[in-house]
């Protein structure tokens, strides 16, 4: 079962790319909603409000354990980026979630403003079309993680173990070869 954490931001995006792949997708909402799941993804909205969410729902510590235990898989897009983050620079940073070693600046690209499309080129699967909204930027990456993209120079696209993240939305466009590589990966 696929599930997409459905606290706040824009999982039903994430839902249509997941069921235009055929795979049983659930909407997470609780630790038992959890429970069910081999692969769950974070995406994007608001990491402050979703941080505090993670919380008050009961699904944080089940989360960390699972992902550290390896028995989850978890893509984590923009905001969810942000949480999976070990650091998060600068004042008001989210509760995270510390799975991945990296750094995140958040809205470095700006205001709402600044978003913007673009075409990033991925490892093994080639040019994909993605939206950066209110984009964060990975500052830091830390040995055991691969880069899978960059968009000018930066890392947009990481992997550690069973854990990506991508500053960008892959979702917005109707993209799904970033989502059947999150399914296939072992
Ligand atoms: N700027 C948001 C944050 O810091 C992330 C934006 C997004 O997920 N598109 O949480």
């Amino acid at each position: 079962m696929v599930g997409v954490l459905a606290l706040q931001g824009d999982f039903a995006e994430h839902l249509t790319v997941l069921r235009s792949l055929k795979v049983e997708t659930k909407e997470v909402r609780t630790p038992e909603d959890l429970a069910s799941c081999s692969h769950l993804i974070i995406p994007g909205g608001e990491s402050t409000v979703m941080g505090k969410l993670l919380t008050s729902s009961g699904i944080r510590d089940p989360l960390i354990q699972r992902a550290n235990a390896g028995d989850l898989a978890i893509f984590g897009t923009c905001a969810g980026a942000i949480l999976l983050a070990k650091e998060i620079e600068g004042k008001n940073a989210p509760e995270g979630l510390g799975l991945m070693d990296i750094t995140v600046d958040r809205n470095a690209y700006g205001t709402q403003l600044h978003s913007f499309e673009a075409e990033i080129a991925i490892e093994g699967i080639g040019s994909v079309p993605v939206a950066f909204i209110r984009a964060p930027k990975i500052t830091r990456v830390g040995n055991g993680v691969d880069i899978l993209a960059s968009y000018e120079g930066m890392p947009v696209l990481v992997r550690q173990g069973r854990c990506i993240a991508s500053t960008c939305h892959p979702e917005v466009r109707g993209e799904a070869a970033l989502h059947r590589y999150f399914l296939d990966m072992q």
